[in-house]
């Protein structure tokens, strides 16, 4: 088997990077990666266990001091060279990200990937002015410090890998930790990919490790040892909470971003055209978003308009190869994603749900754009996550009902609100149980945002300072009147 795969034209390691190094599993096995624009194979990637867990781990373990020494400027100059990397393969990075997880490509180019290196910039130069101001308690000076927690483990999903994986490397590599990066089995090419920027970039061995493999098999080995000092995992609840158990042995730190079921309350004041352009928008990336308002909270007097402009709107979305410009929406990430969203859908259309456009699969791995109607609250099309084209509508006939039925899952990802009446979006939005609130706009994210969800859709905020907080060991110094001695 070769070790590296030619994919639309560009080179990549299937090897994991561990040490500065390339390294096949010690086990020889390996796992297929497929396309999911046309179903072919894109190569055999290296299928790490716990051995290559361990090797990571003490190679992260071993190049911390180094890196947690050198200074900010230094740290964040390679920084700053990672993200002349990533825009120097802009368009590499963009064609495999495509190819290997089915996403648009015109997202890749223009947003996606200048986001990755945004991310490596931003995290930067938020380092070089990471300070808290001394303080004074009866005449002690309090300084706080930010201290390198050690190596970092993270886990990130299929659905947007890079992003997704940067904005952890970001900045836990800015905090002065080591790395080791598990990406998901259904798009691990561009991980690879960024261990090679990376390299070029002159981070040093051992600071950034990338290993690939199931969850199931190499997964515990990493989140359960004890010289890990930070989780951090963006993905579902279910793997969450394995996790957080296998952290439990150590009581590492965790960060996790996870699911969603966030809702669009379109309230009868609500501009309808901005309410249905935003609505049109939760198809984005085949509907595998976490943010995605899949639920659609529409006041009765106005819902049969929304929806006739809704459906209008929808059927001029061209569906199909993401590599092509003029795409909307691409396919679905493997064949048992959609076994899971068809499942879903069907077992909905069974309990009495009405689909109002959509509602079946189309060949190969698309899944029609799907907007269910006459869904109970407590059914499972409105509780659980499907994470595919899938959106279902009800009504309500006032504020009250509108908060109650948006609060009304075990998630609280994100929410957004379309109204006319500023009093009622700052009422509404007071009242909405979730880490991330737009209104009348949707996905706009900055980077010094505090991002993340309540109840189940997470635990910590990402973004900005509450990164550095996290990636982190705070330490305050309290030193003495004049500097040694005090019983104060
Ligand atoms: P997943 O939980 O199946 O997998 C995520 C990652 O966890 C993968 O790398 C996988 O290999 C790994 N993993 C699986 N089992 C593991 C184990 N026992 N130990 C350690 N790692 C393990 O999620 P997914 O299907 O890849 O991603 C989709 C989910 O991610 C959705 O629920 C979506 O909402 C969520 N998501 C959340 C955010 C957010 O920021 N909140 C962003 C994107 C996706």
């Amino acid at each position: 088997m070769s070790d590296k795969i030619i994919v639309a034209g560009v080179s990549v390691d299937t090897r994991h990077w561990i040490g500065g190094r390339r390294v096949a599993s010690a086990s020889g096995e390996t796992f297929p990666d497929v396309s999911p624009i046309d179903g072919q194979p894109l190569g055999e990637i290296a299928r790490g266990g716990p051995v290559e867990a361990e090797a990571a781990v003490a190679a992260a373990r071993e190049a911390f001091p180094v890196w947690a020494a050198t200074s900010r400027a230094e740290r964040a100059r390679i920084l700053h060279a990672i993200a002349e990397g990533v825009d120097r393969r802009l368009e590499e990075l963009a064609i495999v990200e495509t190819t290997d997880n089915g996403a648009l490509l015109r997202s890749h180019r223009r947003g996606v990937m200048p986001r990755v290196a945004h991310n490596f910039r931003f995290f930067a130069d938020w380092l070089l002015s990471l300070e808290h101001e001394d303080f004074e308690t009866r005449g002690h000076t309090n300084h706080v410090s930010w201290d390198p927690a050690g190596p970092c483990v993270l886990i990130t999903p299929w659905n947007a890998p890079l992003m997704l994986a940067t904005w952890k490397v970001a900045p836990a590599l800015a905090a002065g930790n080591t790395v080791v990066l598990k990406p998901a089995e259904w798009s691990p090419l561009t991980a690879s990919l960024l261990a090679d920027i990376a390299a070029e970039a002159g981070l040093p061995a051992g600071v950034l490790n990338v290993v690939q493999g199931y969850g199931a098999e190499i997964g515990d080995a990493l989140t359960s040892h004890p010289d890990v000092r930070r989780i951090s995992f963006t993905g579902s609840v279910p793997t969450a909470k394995r996790i957080a158990a296998s952290a439990a042995a150590h009581l590492t730190p965790l960060s996790l971003e996870l699911g969603g079921k966030s809702p669009l309350l379109v309230f009868a004041d609500a501009d309808l055209d901005v309410a249905v352009d935003l609505a049109v928008e939760q198809y984005d990336n085949a509907g595998q978003v976490c943010l995605a308002a899949t639920r659609f909270l529409v006041e009765e007097s106005v819902a049969e308009e929304f929806t006739r402009r809704f459906v209008e709107k929808a059927s001029g979305l061209r569906q199909g190869d993401p590599r092509d410009e003029s795409t909307d929406i691409g396919p679905n990430i493997h064949p048992r994603q959609l076994e899971k969203i068809d499942g879903f859908v069907r077992r909905a259309l069974a309990a009495g749900a009405r689909a109002v456009i959509g509602g079946h699969r189309k060949d190969g791995q698309y899944y029609a754009p799907t907007l269910l109607t006459d869904v109970a609250q407590d059914s499972e099309i409105v509780q659980e996550e499907v994470f595919g084209p899938v959106l279902t509508l009800q009504t309500f006939s006032d504020e009250d009902e509108a908060v109650r039925l948006a609060n009304g899952t075990r998630f609280g990802l994100a929410a957004t609100v379309a109204t006319g009446d500023p009093e009622r979006a700052a009422r509404v939005t007071a009242r909405l149980v979730a880490g991330t609130v737009w209104v009348n706009c949707f996905f706009v994210r900055d980077l010094q945002a505090p991002f993340g969800g309540s109840r189940q859709s997470g635990v910590g905020r990402e973004g900005g300072t509450w990164s550095f907080d996290f990636y982190c060991d705070l330490k305050n110094t309290v030193t003495a009147p004049g500097g040694w001695k005090s019983h104060g």
